[in-house]
């Protein structure tokens, strides 16, 4: 195997990127300026460092500031937590400017056939700010799949007992859809419309 096989290689490893956009653009890579590929390379190199979770809400965060911006900002709605699959669903709605509450990411859905149950996601610290912190509303925004629906039911139960409003996001979003790829005008709308967990019971 070649060097230029190797980065072809890795390259197609990323998402979204199949064997032949990995070919152009480990060619373009190799006419490039060197400037260019020392800061990519720099900056891959760094990210796991630079980039880290937030220890509250467990969405991305730069490196020195735990807990993030979001958490620690005293212009959010604290009474209001939204419950996402992903730190990157976190950034989706941050963009629609519609919501001005908290976060809490979850870091995936109840899956059986992928061997993942409640006991995987972030789920006990879910409940620990729920008792800890003046929240009066759980936003639960998984995706409108299957398991997105599994899991908003498993965490509505699991927060009847605290005495908390629970919502799901209405279904502006097309089912089986991922909020990455749902418009901001169609998430702002699922946020508005959202309706109370117990009536989906
Ligand atoms: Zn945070």
């Amino acid at each position: 195997m070649t060097v230029l096989e190797d980065l072809i290689q890795a390259l197609s490893r990323l998402p979204g990127v199949g064997r032949k956009s990995a070919s152009r653009m480990a060619y373009h890579l190799l006419q490039t300026d060197q400037e260019y590929n020392t800061r990519l390379a720099r900056l891959i190199h760094g990210i796991q460092q630079r980039v880290q979770r937030c220890s509250r809400c467990r969405s991305f965060t730069e490196e020195g500031r735990d807990p993030c911006d979001i958490c620690s900002s005293p212009n959010r709605d604290r009474r209001s937590l939204c419950v996402v699959e992903h730190p990157q669903d976190v950034l989706t709605l941050e963009a629609t400017g519609a919501f001005h509450g908290l976060f809490h990411v979850l870091d995936g859905v109840i899956s059986p056939l992928d061997g993942i149950g409640p006991e995987e996601l972030n789920l006990p610290a879910l409940l620990q700010r729920i008792r800890e912190e003046q929240i009066g509303e759980i936003i639960i925004a998984t995706n409108p799949t299957e398991e997105g629906d599994t899991t908003a039911l498993y965490i509505s139960h699991l927060v009847k007992k605290e005495g908390i409003r629970v919502t799901r996001l209405a279904s502006g979003i097309p089912v089986g859809g991922d909020l990455e790829y749902a418009d901001r005008i169609t998430i702002a709308r699922s946020l508005r419309g959202r309706t109370l967990l117990e009536s989906l019971e």
